[in-house]
């Protein structure tokens, strides 16, 4: 058992560290009030090499795994920037393409993830199947070499950002007439595709829309990997890094709202002598926070670890697990921390608050506590599904 980060690793978390904190926290919050993006930050985290940590080096990335992607995210978010994109771009599209696509694909793709010139987004959710994937409704066919998408996505983030939305949708199988996923490249400027912006109340330069798709015409190369029988395996291989990576985010901004709080409580006095963290009705909520971000961070770790051995079903109950621990563990942070910083706390200026609709959209999304806990039921306690 080894918790030890390489000495590569070490550097990368040093070096993103050092980037995170250049921007910081009121960067982050002022382009999202202002209806902005992190353009800059993306952009320079992209030249610096750590947009592409996880695609191999043939492609011009780092050619490393999971982890060191997770240390980005975890990185920037601990600087107070938790980057949504990173999630959805780097973390599920490119593993996606990486692992499922053809080699064309990977050969036009690839590069640009590796320096970030490219983002892609993810559309998976619907308006009427919710948790549910089951009920995906929105529909591929045929038409000569084309396929012709229809259908609704909702809660999307980024798409104003991106040039592509990986679409999870639905194809008939010849064989059995059954729908089987499928996930196509789709252009954001495609004909046919629309969107409108959804008023979140969520402080984050990234913005969630509904996807309206009306018979976007596609050619035969962008459904991912080339193949029907391509889809199922493609969508499975975007869970792990999504969860993991969601998880890094969670315990990053959990670091950093505990960091703000013990800051502001070690050196506030206001009963004479001694610091409001003296009492123990203070430090306590932080100290145990501060356990739970930990216990999450070492789950994360350990997910990760598995991942990048190519262990991926181990690997999923451990990401899930991860991904509800640090949900969980990073919204407790941040209340606790505000609660700890009094008036302060609800202040812009302290940049807490800031965080608490991120946070509680964290156990919400990508996937709910809810049915995380009915995965670790079924899969791992052998429970029966209620659903
Ligand atoms: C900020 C934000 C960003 C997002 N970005 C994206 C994105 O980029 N791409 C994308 O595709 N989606 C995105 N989503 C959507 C997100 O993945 C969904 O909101 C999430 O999967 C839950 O689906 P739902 O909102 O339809 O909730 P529902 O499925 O309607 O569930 C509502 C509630 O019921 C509970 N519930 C449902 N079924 C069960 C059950 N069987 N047992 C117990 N409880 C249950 C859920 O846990 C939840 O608490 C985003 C959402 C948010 C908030």
């Amino acid at each position: 058992m080894n918790f030890d980060l390489t000495p590569e690793q070490d550097q990368l978390r040093d070096a993103v560290r050092a980037l995170g904190r250049r921007y910081g926290h009121s960067y982050f919050v002022e382009k999202a009030k202002s209806g902005g993006h992190t353009t800059e930050l993306w952009d320079e985290a992209g030249r610096l090499g750590y947009l592409g940590v996880n695609v191999p080096t043939e492609y011009g990335g780092g050619g490393g795994g999971l982890t060191e992607l997770a240390i980005v995210c975890e990185e920037l978010a601990a600087a107070g920037c938790p980057l949504l994109l990173l999630v959805v771009s780097p973390a599920i599209a490119a593993t996606v393409i990486n692992r499922h696509g053809t080699e064309e694909q990977r050969k036009r793709f690839l590069p640009g993830f590796a320096d970030g010139s490219l983002k892609v987004v993810f559309a998976i959710t619907e308006p009427d199947a919710g948790s549910n994937f089951h009920r995906l409704g929105t529909v591929a066919r045929r038409d000569g070499d084309d396929w012709l998408l229809s259908g609704r996505k909702c809660y999307i983030s980024g798409v104003d950002e991106a040039q592509y939305v990986l679409v999870v949708a639905r194809t008939e199988d010849a064989a059995s007439g059954k729908l089987k996923p499928a996930l196509f490249l789709v252009p954001t400027d495609a004909a046919g595709l629309t969107r409108s912006k959804l008023d979140m109340e969520i402080v984050s330069p990234e913005n969630q829309f509904l996807l309206y798709l009306d018979d976007v015409r596609l050619p035969a190369d962008a459904l991912v990997g080339g193949s029907l029988d391509a889809g199922l395996p493609a969508l499975f291989a975007g869970l792990n890094p999504e969860r993991i990576t969601v998880a890094a985010m969670g315990v990053g901004t959990g670091r950093y709202a505990i960091e703000r709080a013990t800051d502001y409580t070690a050196t506030r006095r206001v009963w004479g002598g001694r610091s409001i963290g003296a009492h123990q009705g203070v430090a306590h909520p932080l100290a145990h926070a501060a356990v739970q971000v930990e216990l999450a961070r070492l789950t994360i770790h350990k997910a990760a670890t598995l991942y990048d051995a190519g262990r991926d079903l181990e690997a999923g109950v451990c990401g899930n697990m991860a991904k509800y621990a640090a949900g969980e563990a990073a919204a407790l942070a941040v209340d606790t921390a505000v609660q700890a910083l009094g008036g302060a706390g609800m202040t812009t200026e302290y940049g807490v608050a800031t965080l608490l609709g991120a946070v509680r959209a964290g156990r919400i999304a990508p996937v709910s506590r809810e049915m995380i806990l009915n995965f670790v039921a079924q899969h791992v306690l052998g429970q029966e599904k209620s659903y």
